[in-house]
């Protein structure tokens, strides 16, 4: 049996019609399934009782669950989500004055093994289905209504995975929460971080990408980096810079730039004034992120280093934001995504 989800409107049409049913039944079953996103045909309750069994007969409903929530003294929320064949991933809601980030996943696992991130310990699994991705985000919308009383205003493709790793199925989840006959998140509030895959940062920029790209940069030495973002050695410096000056030239966008801060790493005046020079080709906007403990056990750099390093960037004119990290007691911070299998 096919999935609800995974049919195209016309061949939903002909199965209506094909059943004796109204043409018009085929718009009611698709905003069930996309815009108030439910995960039953028992929900649809403006569709005849006798069609919804028809349905039943005829497709499965795969459909994400939440398996757990955890919630921070902060208030950030971290959701274990159940997919339909037992796997798991993470998401994370973050409050924030008047806004609501959904953090969500694009990937069970991340192949790229970064030495900080533990959700590189997992090694890669699967790719999320675009239904997978759209679910985290309906359910989360959901549980923010209930914890924050507000919809979800933001979303970050940051949590587990790499998402241009599984460009299509991000690609098509996205269309369908931007979509006006969907929730219609504006493009403007997503963000998809990326540790810097040229070909697919390059595809951006051709599919006319309308949400803000981020960099997974952390070090702007590239034998250093590849030391510790083994994926530096397939997409190198000069590649990267081409494919972001691409992607800036094609959306008229500023990147933003992703900067972890480690201890004795990466975070001297000379490493600075290295990320200044990898800048150059484009304009950007620099977030340094606070290490979150994982047990790979780096340490972050202590407030003198990271004031030094701001000083030297605002001398060039940079905008830098320092970024606490939230969520941190219950290992729902950047970094921290994990599942033990
Ligand atoms: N694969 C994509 C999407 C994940 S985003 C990417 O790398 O951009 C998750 C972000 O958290 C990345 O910037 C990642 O490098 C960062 N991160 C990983 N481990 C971390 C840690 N221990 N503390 C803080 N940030 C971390």
């Amino acid at each position: 049996m096919n999935d609800i989800r995974q049919i195209s409107a016309q061949e939903l049409t002909d199965f209506l019609l094909q059943n004796g049913e109204k043409k018009f039944r085929q718009k009611q079953i698709e905003e069930w399934l996309w815009k108030k996103g439910v995960g039953s045909f028992d929900e649809m309750t403006n569709v005849p009782a006798a069609l919804r069994q028809k349905l039943q007969e005829n497709f499965t409903f795969l459909h994400a669950e939440i398996a757990m929530k955890v919630q921070s003294s902060d208030g950030t929320a971290k959701f274990l989500f159940a997919l339909h064949d037992g796997k798991q991933v993470e998401g994370v809601l973050i409050p924030s004055g008047q806004r609501v980030t959904a953090c969500i996943s694009s990937q069970v696992g991340c192949a790229l093994k970064c030495a900080f991130c533990a959700t590189g310990t997992m090694g890669f699994i699967r790719n999320l289905h675009f239904t997978e991705i759209f679910d985290q985000f309906i359910l989360m919308n959901n549980q923010a209504e209930k914890l924050y009383n507000q919809n979800i205003t933001n979303i970050v493709y940051m949590g587990m995975g790499e998402p241009l790793m599984n460009y299509d199925n991000v690609m098509e989840s996205i269309r369908l929460i931007t979509s006006p006959s969907g929730p219609g998140l504006s493009p403007s509030r997503i963000t998809l971080s990326t540790v810097g895959i040229t070909h697919g940062i390059k595809r951006l920029a051709d599919d006319g990408f309308k949400p803000d790209v981020a960099l997974s940069l952390h070090c702007a030495d590239e034998l250093k980096r590849t030391l510790r973002m083994p994926v530096t050695k397939h997409h190198n410096f000069a590649q990267l810079q081409e494919a972001l000056a691409y992607l800036h030239e094609k959306t008229g966008k500023r990147i933003t730039i992703e900067y972890l801060m480690l201890k004795d790493w990466n975070d001297s005046v000379e490493d600075a004034r290295k990320l200044f020079r990898f800048c150059l080709p484009f304009p950007v906007k620099i977030n340094l992120i606070e290490y979150n403990a994982t047990e790979s056990g780096y340490e972050k750099s202590p407030e003198e280093n990271v004031k030094r390093f701001v000083d030297f960037l605002e001398s060039k004119n940079m905008v830098v934001n320092i970024r606490h990290s939230r969520g941190k007691d219950i290992d729902a911070a950047c970094g921290q995504l994990v599942r033990k299998k």
